[in-house]
């Protein structure tokens, strides 16, 4: 299949490049020339605009920052909407608002194109090794059309129902995942302040009722776990300002539905806290420093 894929980052790039290992012809296009150079070097081949990217292609995937980027990439005048044919596939993957996702899909619809919202989990390993978690808004029939593409970047790949709601999904795991990770560095900040050793309060929780994934495979404190961004400075991995993101879309979304989320808005908040103390490109485990002892 001919693709367009807009939006080489991070997350962006590994994915193309598991579509192009897997026989698709990827036309790749960045605004950031580091981005399509790294394109370049894996074997794709570098679009010189949106424009030109979007030029023939059967289906077009994008893989942006935030809401702003995408309702500008497919609605503006020179955007994706009015650049394709009518049938066209189009899957963003960026995590955006649930709202700015279905307001895309039926601007899409409208036009005669079929849209997925297609956020994803895993992180940049996950898209490096292609074993990402998609979850898929819109129609069944596009959802089985995007499927072997998503097939390509990923191993879970769930309809989770109508546009906007792989998003809502996206939404409320990453909310609860923010609140995990801030509740597991409280409970270890509270151990190592009374004397205890981090492996073993982090061994005996994981064994018990306070298992949660940051446990198993995240732990925030710098050495328990050697291939955790803990253990690395805490670069690379999930960033802080990231994380604030989907807080501050979970905090959109229970605003507009009147739905108490009182946990969440803490997390927010102390991700807030910590970004603006100047460390929102670090890893989001990082929390366990804003909660570091004053004793
Ligand atoms: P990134 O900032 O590394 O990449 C985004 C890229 O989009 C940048 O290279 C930027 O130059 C490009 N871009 C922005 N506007 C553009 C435009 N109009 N045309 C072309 N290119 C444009 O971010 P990332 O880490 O790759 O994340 C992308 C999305 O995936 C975000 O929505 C993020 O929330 C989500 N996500 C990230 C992770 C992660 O671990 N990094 C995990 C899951 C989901």
């Amino acid at each position: 299949m001919r693709i367009a894929f807009i939006g080489l980052g991070n997350m962006g790039l590994p994915m193309a490049v598991n579509l192009l290992a897997a026989g698709h012809q990827v036309l790749g296009y960045d605004l950031a020339e580091a981005a399509l150079e790294a394109f370049a070097a894996a074997g794709g081949q570098r679009a010189a605009s949106a424009r030109q990217a979007l030029e023939g292609a059967q289906a077009v995937i994008t893989m942006l920052p935030a809401s702003r980027h995408v309702e500008a990439l497919y609605l503006g005048d020179e955007g994706v909407l009015a650049a394709v044919p009518a049938g066209t596939l189009l899957v963003d993957c960026s995590t955006i608002a649930p709202a700015v996702a279905r307001k895309v899909a039926a601007a899409a619809a409208e036009s005669g194109h079929f849209m997925l919202d297609a956020p994803v989990s895993g992180g940049t390993g996950g898209a490096k090794a292609g074993t990402l978690t998609f979850m898929v808004g819109g129609e069944t029939a596009t959802f089985e059309r995007g499927r072997p593409l998503l097939e390509a970047m990923g191993k879970n790949i769930f309809h989770a129902g109508d546009c906007g709601s792989g998003q809502t999904v996206k939404v409320c795991n990453n909310m609860l995942l923010g609140i995990l990770m801030a509740g597991t560095s409280e409970a270890l900040r509270l151990g190592i302040a009374n004397g205890m050793d981090p492996n073993v309060l982090s061994d005996v929780m994981l064994r018990s009722s306070g298992r949660n994934w940051t446990l198993e495979v995240y732990n925030p404190c710098p050495g328990v776990m050697a291939q955790a961004p803990a253990s690395h400075g805490y670069a690379d991995g999930f960033g802080v300002d990231l994380m604030l993101k989907d807080l501050g879309l979970a905090q959109e979304s229970a605003l507009a539905t009147g739905t108490p989320t009182p946990l969440g808005a803490l997390a927010r908040n102390l991700y807030d806290l910590h970004s603006k103390a100047g460390h929102g490109r670090l890893d989001f485990s990082s929390i366990y420093n804003l909660l570091a002892s004053q004793a």
